[in-house]
């Protein structure tokens, strides 16, 4: 049978799947221009995404993510309507998207205009090739980051990390200033990541492996150590994988690139600055809007 939007209730302007910053400014360019019919779906119990964790300093003038998302919110308009605890399991190319959550089950929202701003996921240690068990203590280094910083769990020294892109480098000094044993292996001759995120490992001498990466993990129930790719063995308990991020994008299968779809920040392509994601969320704001 064909979905109704009047009998399923709702129509939307605007649908935003992601309550992050791209997507909150994405809502919030779109409520300055006047649109007032802007859903925001967020499949967590908070506002700001990934920035919920990110207890180190960095965001725009000197914030931390927390701070940060709430400057943005405190400059939000109150009317925005968004639902928490929701996650959007389908989008059709009819205008449709398939919501589930706990509170009101599955249903079906129609919209003129859809701006996805779903963010990314890591490449978790299953997908790389590394021989040995698969014991406890392997995490990637936004599991650890949310660990340490929402739930105040700590990682078992020694930790080990595996690439030194932004996140891996956060971690590391994070880490050493808690107090961990702590050390960095990469593939490349160089430390990945933006230089003002390298200066930690000088700072707190954090030895790097360069121009190698793991081959075996040992360890019975727990990690106890890594095997490198020169044979060399490091002992660690904690194995922290910090190789990439892939944008969330599943959503979009089957349905090409119609003209009422916008991207924005994480999902369209991975940023390392959040001014960026703003600039993109605002834009993908806009150009919805023009398209009403
Ligand atoms: C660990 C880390 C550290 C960083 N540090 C810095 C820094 O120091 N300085 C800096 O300038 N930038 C930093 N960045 C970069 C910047 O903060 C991020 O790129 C930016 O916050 C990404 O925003 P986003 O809205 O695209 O994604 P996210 O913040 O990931 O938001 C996406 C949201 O979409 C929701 N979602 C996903 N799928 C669905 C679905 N199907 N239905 C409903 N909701 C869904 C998610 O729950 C999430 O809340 C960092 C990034 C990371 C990952």
């Amino acid at each position: 049978m064909e979905k109704t939007c009047v009998e399923q209730k709702k129509q939307y302007d605007i649908l935003i799947i992601g309550a992050g910053v791209a997507g909150l400014s994405a809502a919030k360019s779109a409520y300055e221009l006047g649109c007032r019919s802007i859903l925001v779906v967020e499949h967590t119990n908070y506002l700001g995404g990934i920035l919920h964790q990110c207890a180190h300093y960095g965001f725009g003038d000197g914030l931390n993510g927390p701070e940060y998302i709430q400057t943005l919110l405190d400059a939000f308009p109150n009317e925005l309507e968004y639902r928490l605890n929701t996650t959007v399991i389908g989008i059709h190319a009819d205008k449709t998207a398939v919501l589930s959550s706990a509170e009101y089950g599955v249903q079906t929202i129609c919209f003129s205009q859809l701006i996805l701003a779903a963010g990314c996921r890591e490449i978790q240690a299953g997908a790389l090739d590394i021989a040995g068990t698969r014991p406890m203590g392997v995490y990637t280094a936004g599991q650890m980051q949310e660990m340490i910083n929402v739930y105040g769990i700590l990682p078992q020294s020694p930790v080990v990390i595996l690439g030194s892109g932004d996140i891996g480098l956060i971690m590391a000094k994070q880490i050493a200033e808690i107090g961990g044993e702590v050390a960095l292996v990469e593939q490349n001759s160089v430390l990945g990541g933006l230089e003002r995120n390298q200066w930690g490992i000088e700072q707190y001498a954090i030895p790097v492996y360069f121009d190698t990466t793991i081959t075996e993990l040992h360890g019975e129930k727990h990690l106890s150590a890594v095997t490198l790719g020169n044979g060399a063995e490091l002992p660690c308990k904690t194995l922290l994988i910090a190789v990439g991020l892939i944008p969330n994008q599943e959503l979009l299968d089957g349905i090409g690139h119609p003209d009422w779809l916008h991207l924005c920040g994480n999902c369209n392509r991975i940023h390392a600055m959040i001014e960026s994601v703003v600039y993109e969320g605002k834009k993908a704001g806009i150009s919805a809007c023009e398209k009403l």
